[in-house]
């Protein structure tokens, strides 16, 4: 019997690879079937193992705003990679991007550059309760802030004071210094730095939520969450992993005028190699060693082939600031075109985006927080997802993660994806 390319390098993987993948959420666990290798891509076009082409609404679960092998991006690699790939000594090019970001972003005096957004988050934090001498810190529940330990854990019922870890391997001792609280919720917020006064040294959310899939802030959220910050004196971190000169060059700090203490950047910062970066007001920044006493390093950090693309990246956003209102114009028109759609079909749903994040819901409610997230029909999301990749358009295979809208997309690409929804809604029972 022929099997596709993708199934025999998924079972090959799977020998050596712990379930075929080296991140959960590739290997199609809750869509179901196998996942596809990929070979190539260009612009916003994905070719499979198999030579399948798709329309890629993923961009690399954010990266790619810029669509996949960008002709500068590659160039500037390639110019540098002869160089050498790593000299763990300081260079040239990480001042250059520091002092683009530090243009680009408010708020952010000076930057350090990581690895990851996992390794950005978790540094902030430590660097937070180096700073204020608490041991305790706020995240909301459905929120995503990588895989460190402090990060996964969801919130206990009744006496939500104390988390509960959600994946073994993190300890009750890490878990009771992580307190959730409902996103969208202040009273929640208020009610735990009341219970917990003097012990909280910061507030961390995704100012969007693109980890429920893409969740808004209700209006006066975020005004509320740096009040609260400031009156118990603690710090604010945006987690800007995903918006991040993503919802505007200047973040969703700039998006929603906020002014955050901290904020971690990953995604787009590095052009689609693997970038995480952390920054805020230089007397915090100013905590980290060797000249201040919070300890952080990297033997990788600032390499300067992700440099490059990195710099390279946000150059080219700065240079076009019109590429923002192209991307939410594109947005918008498929966030319509879906709308449309959705409306005339028997399935319920909420459509939600902002910038250039957009994600459908099978649910009957507003989504604004992990419960009503949670309510998104999974069997039906599983159905679509399946539909749309049998119509040559690859949806994130998850139904808590946002879709990444990328400036090579065409109008043309993007009524393609209208169409192949009319189709699939029509076809999916
Ligand atoms: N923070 C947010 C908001 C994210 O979406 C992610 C990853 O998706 C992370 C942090 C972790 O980033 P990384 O996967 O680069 O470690």
């Amino acid at each position: 019997m022929n099997i596709s390319r993708s199934t025999y390098l998924y079972n090959r993987a799977r020998n050596v690879i712990p379930s075929g993948v080296n991140s959960p959420v590739r290997a199609f666990k809750s869509v179901g079937g196998t996942p596809l290798f990929i070979k190539k891509a260009s612009g916003s076009i994905l070719t499979d193992e198999d030579d399948n082409e798709y329309i890629d609404l993923i961009a690399s679960w954010g990266p790619m705003i810029l669509g996949h092998a960008n002709p500068k991006i590659a160039e500037a690699i390639n110019n540098k990679v002869e160089y050498s790939t790593s000299f763990g000594a300081p260079t040239e090019i990480e001042i250059a991007i520091a002092e683009l970001i530090t243009k680009m972003a408010p708020n952010i005096d000076k930057i350090r550059m990581v690895n990851s957004g996992t390794e950005a988050c978790m540094s902030a934090i430590r660097l937070a309760r180096g700073y204020t001498g608490r041991d305790k810190f706020i995240k909301f529940d459905g929120c995503y802030h990588g895989h460190s330990d402090s990060f996964l854990i969801k919130a206990g019922s009744g006496a939500s004071t104390f988390g509960v870890p959600n994946s073994p391997g993190v300890t009750k001792g890490t878990a009771n210094d992580t307190l959730t609280a409902r996103y969208n919720d202040l009273e929640d917020v208020a009610r735990l730095l009341e219970e917990n006064k003097g012990e909280v040294a910061a507030i961390i959310l995704e100012p969007v939520c693109g980890n429920m899939g893409c969740v808004l802030p209700k209006e006066g959220f975020l005004e509320g969450i740096r009040e609260l910050c400031d009156k118990y004196e603690l710090l604010l971190i945006f987690d800007e992993v995903m918006t991040g000169f993503r919802l505007a060059q200047g973040g969703a700090q700039e998006y929603f005028g906020i002014n955050a203490d901290l904020v971690t950047y990953g995604k787009v910062i590095g052009g689609g190699m693997p970038v995480g970066a952390f920054g805020g007001r230089e007397e915090i920044m100013n905590y980290l060693s060797p000249d201040g006493p919070v300890y952080q390093a990297g033997t990788l950090s600032g390499n300067p082939i992700a440099m490059i693309a990195g710099y390279t990246m946000l150059k080219e956003l700065y240079q076009n600031p019109q590429i923002y209102e192209g991307l939410a114009e594109k947005t918008t028109y498929l966030a319509e075109g879906l709308e449309r759609v959705f409306s005339e079909s028997i399935y319920d749903y909420r459509i939600n985006h902002i910038g250039s994040m957009i994600n459908v819901f099978f649910v009957d409610v507003d989504v604004v927080d992990f419960d009503t997230a949670s309510q998104n029909n999974s069997e039906l999301f599983g159905k679509f997802f399946h539909a749309m990749l049998n119509r040559g358009v690859y949806l994130p295979p998850s139904p808590y993660e946002s879709y990444f809208l990328a400036n090579s997309l065409s109008y043309e690409q993007l009524d393609h994806i209208i169409n192949a929804t009319i189709e699939s809604l029509a076809r999916m029972k």
